[in-house]
């Protein structure tokens, strides 16, 4: 029977009422939850072991209305807030980090052509053009259940946001022309659509971040390739490949956000960054939930063997539960402060959520299976995934840990424009 009094492993994250979300915010998390124990789950072993994207996991959240999560109600989505979001996304993570990870991209391209570009100022023209554009896109995923991916990263500094993007768009009659090459693109092969991120770049002009455009690229169009292997250390079912652009036509209609949106989004909406840390709060709560599962003797496939009475056990699961506490009250102020020109003390918040989340989650899952014990690391258990895959998330450009220690340590001691001369 239920014990009411005691932690259950699939209870929701962020209590509703303990972390006061509405009913709605409630439910829609719940559902996430439930897909994710339910439908993810399963799955998610042998993705992980073979590298392969879980398309069918894809097709399964379209028929529950994932896929629209941030499509605006008024466009036939659920029209999910960027903090409910965030939390749905959070709870698909404990189950399959893979999944979680990849979902986000597609998220995203509907989450900044929402909400997100809702809270940036346009000229009326630039609103009603991309009012009129965006529904193309929205229209695709709810109705077709069209899956759009990210690839942004080009192994140089782009994708932290220093220098303008070497894909670069030629402007031609009715669209563009797209060159480049972008690696690490999660679901490459997969996604119905590639929203890249490239320079507009007229005959004679130099390359500026102001001049970025963001395209939806059909996966099918002549000369999109796909290359290189895939066998890396986590998030193996991502399957980020290298993307080839070659001369791509991309009509007009593809801009996912008008000239120069983006550019505004990347300065004024900085929390837009925070959206790869989900993922990983979930993956850091799935590290605390096996140990105490498996500390318990409770955890499913293992003989009800409990270790929990040894003082250094005991130990352990404080100092993991007071790291978990601290992780999930610094990231929920802070995916709960995202908007429109953040103060500079939150957005320095945003950075520490991030760093926080993205350490933390790795340095969880590397305690559990050194309080667990060796059992616990074999490969027919979770726990050496949710290992691998949290080691990725410090990883992600543009805000590294690297680089969210750098921005707060110098934004800490300088003022905008303060220099030492
Ligand atoms: C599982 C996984 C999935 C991914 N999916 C996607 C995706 O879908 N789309 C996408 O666009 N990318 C994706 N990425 C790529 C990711 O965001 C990074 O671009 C990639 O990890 C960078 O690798 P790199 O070796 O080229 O890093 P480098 O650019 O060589 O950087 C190495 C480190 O140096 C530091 N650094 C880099 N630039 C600066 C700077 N300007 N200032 C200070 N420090 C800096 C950072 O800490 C960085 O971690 C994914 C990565 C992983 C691991």
């Amino acid at each position: 029977m239920n014990d009411p009094a005691r932690d259950d492993p699939d209870a929701p994250m962020f209590a509703a009422d303990a972390f006061r979300l509405d009913r709605a915010e409630a439910d829609l998390v719940a559902s996430a939850r439930r897909f994710g124990a339910r439908v993810l789950a399963p799955r998610a072993a042998q993705h992980d072991r073979d590298a392969t994207f879980p398309i069918e996991n894809f097709r399964d959240m379209h028929e529950e209305g994932l896929l629209g999560i941030c499509v605006p109600q008024s466009d036939g989505g659920l029209g999910a807030s960027y903090r409910t979001y965030s939390l749905a996304a959070a709870e698909l993570g404990r189950y399959c980090g893979a999944t979680a990870l990849s979902w986000n991209m597609h998220v995203s391209s509907t989450l900044w052509t929402g909400a997100l570009a809702d809270d940036l100022m346009m000229t009326v023209e630039e609103r009603a053009e991309h009012n009129e554009r965006r529904r193309l896109h929205y229209k695709r995923i709810v109705g077709d259940g069209a899956v759009y991916s990210q690839p942004f990263s080009e192994g140089g500094a782009a994708a932290a946001g220093a220098v303008a993007f070497g894909t670069e768009a030629k402007p031609v009659e009715g669209g563009f022309l797209v060159s480049g090459k972008k690696i690490f693109a999660s679901l490459s092969g997969a996604a119905d659509y590639y929203g890249v991120l490239c320079t507009e770049r007229g005959e004679g002009e130099g390359a500026s971040r102001r001049n970025t455009l963001y395209l939806a690229i059909p996966a099918g169009a002549a000369g999109v390739t796909v290359t290189g292997d895939w066998d890396p250390l986590g998030m193996r079912g991502t399957v980020s490949r290298t993307l080839l652009l070659a001369d791509v036509f991309v009509p007009e209609d593809e801009m996912l956000m008008p000239r120069g949106v983006y550019f505004r989004a990347a300065t004024s909406w900085p929390h837009m960054f925070l959206t790869l840390s989900p993922t990983y709060m979930g993956l850091a709560q799935a590290a605390y939930d096996f140990t105490v599962r498996y500390l318990r003797g409770e955890l499913p496939g293992t003989p009800p063997v409990k270790r929990r009475m040894y003082p250094t056990k005991q130990i352990a699961a404080a100092e993991m539960r007071i790291m978990l506490e601290q992780t999930k009250a610094l990231w929920f102020q802070a995916i709960s402060e995202a908007r429109a020109n953040p103060a500079k003390s939150q957005v320095l918040r945003a950075y520490a959520a991030q760093f926080t989340v993205m350490e933390n989650a790795n340095a969880l899952a590397a305690k559990a299976i050194r309080t667990c014990g060796g059992q616990a690391m074999l490969k027919n258990l979770s726990l050496e995934r949710i290992y691998r895959d949290s080691r990725c998330g410090s990883l992600m450009l543009p805000w590294t840990a690297e680089i969210c220690l750098d921005r707060i340590g110098r934004e800490s001691l300088y003022e905008a424009g303060e220099t030492d001369e």
